[in-house]
């Protein structure tokens, strides 16, 4: 018999079955849907911790992701790197911002207009469909299930954990998860190897995350809309304001682009235990930079 079932087979769910292996438990991951298919294989999977609120306890899980990365790209992990980030800012800003304490060193410099400060900082980017295969290997004991309910796993562990992102909305009657479309565009890499952001662009949010051989191009975050049909016209406008934040891109072959649902929380993502089952869902736009922090939680939650 298995120790703890964990229900979702995203970052969120594989990183804590890697967590409770590691403290000794028998774990099985019952996955609706293949690790690529899921939102966590489309992320840019940049740390950053995107629209979070200033959280002391997010703030934790944003630094110890940020360490575990780091550690990870040092020991060469398949699908980690390591990239500098130039975070364009469009209001004065005379402090660091609350999550600079989780990301090693962080610069505030001026800039030229129409912004007004940059922050610099190293940040770990995981090139997904090769980083949760990775972690799909590393757990080993995953099935392809799909729960109508909660209770077909605690029928058959002591301990489940509930990490089904968006569906957790409805397994778990949570009317404050819903649905933030996000909209990327992979574009071949021109030689590019530093991160730029440009967030707050009043025509939309504008990043620029170069890989190994592609480049992610971005994005979008619309609340107002919880579909995945394509958009060729948002996808020309990503292009294009990309390519004003880094002309570098000028005339890089466009490969594909593709829409993503984050698994938005109000308030923030909900990781506690409720009697046999810990929650790990409702990340948004940071599962990501949250995970290795939000897996050690839920290990501890699991096994006391
Ligand atoms: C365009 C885009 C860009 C992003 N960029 C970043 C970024 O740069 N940095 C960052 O940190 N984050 C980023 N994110 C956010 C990140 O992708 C999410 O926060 C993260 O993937 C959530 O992981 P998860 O494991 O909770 O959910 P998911 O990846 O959705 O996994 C949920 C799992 O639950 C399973 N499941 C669902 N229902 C059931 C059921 N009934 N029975 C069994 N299994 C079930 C699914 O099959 C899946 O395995 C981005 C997201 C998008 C869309």
């Amino acid at each position: 018999m298995t120790d703890v079932i964990v229900v979702g087979g995203g970052v969120i769910g594989l990183t804590a079955a890697v967590r409770l292996q590691e403290r000794g438990a028998k774990v099985t991951v019952w996955a609706a849907d293949e690790p690529a298919e899921t939102v966590s294989s489309l992320a840019a999977a940049v740390w950053y911790p995107t629209r979070t609120d200033a959280d002391p306890r997010v703030l934790r899980w944003a630094a110890e992701t940020y360490a575990e990365f780091r550690r990870q790209i040092e020991e060469g992990v398949p699908g980690t790197l390591l990239r500098r980030t130039r975070m364009l800012l469009r209001h004065p800003n005379a402090e660091l911002p609350w999550w600079a304490p989780a990301a090693g060193h962080v610069e505030l410099r001026g800039a030229q207009h129409p912004y007004t400060n940059a922050l610099i900082f190293e940040a770990p980017l995981a090139e997904m469909p090769v980083y949760l295969g990775w972690l799909r290997q590393k757990v080993g004991n995953i099935e392809r299930r799909r729960v109508a309910s909660l209770d077909e796993a605690t029928a058959e562990a002591p301990i489940v954990v509930n990490a089904t992102g968006l569906a957790a909305g409805r397994l778990c009657g949570d009317a404050k998860v819903h649905p933030v479309r996000g909209h990327v565009v992979i574009a071949q890499n021109p030689g590019l190897d530093e991160s730029v952001r440009d967030e707050e662009n009043p025509a939309g949010v504008t990043y620029v995350h170069p890989r190994s051989t592609d480049v992610v191009l971005g994005g979008s975050f619309d609340d107002a809309r919880g579909d995945t049909d394509p958009d060729p016209a948002e996808a020309a406008a990503i292009v294009a304001r990309a390519t004003a934040l880094v002309p570098q891109l000028t005339g890089a072959r466009v490969l594909r682009d593709y829409i993503g649902l984050r698994p938005v929380r109000t308030g923030g993502a909900r990781v506690e235990r409720e009697g046999n089952i810990v929650h790990a869902y409702g990340h948004g736009g940071a599962g990501m930079t949250l995970s290795w922090g939000c897996a050690d939680e839920v290990a501890r939650l699991a096994m006391n």
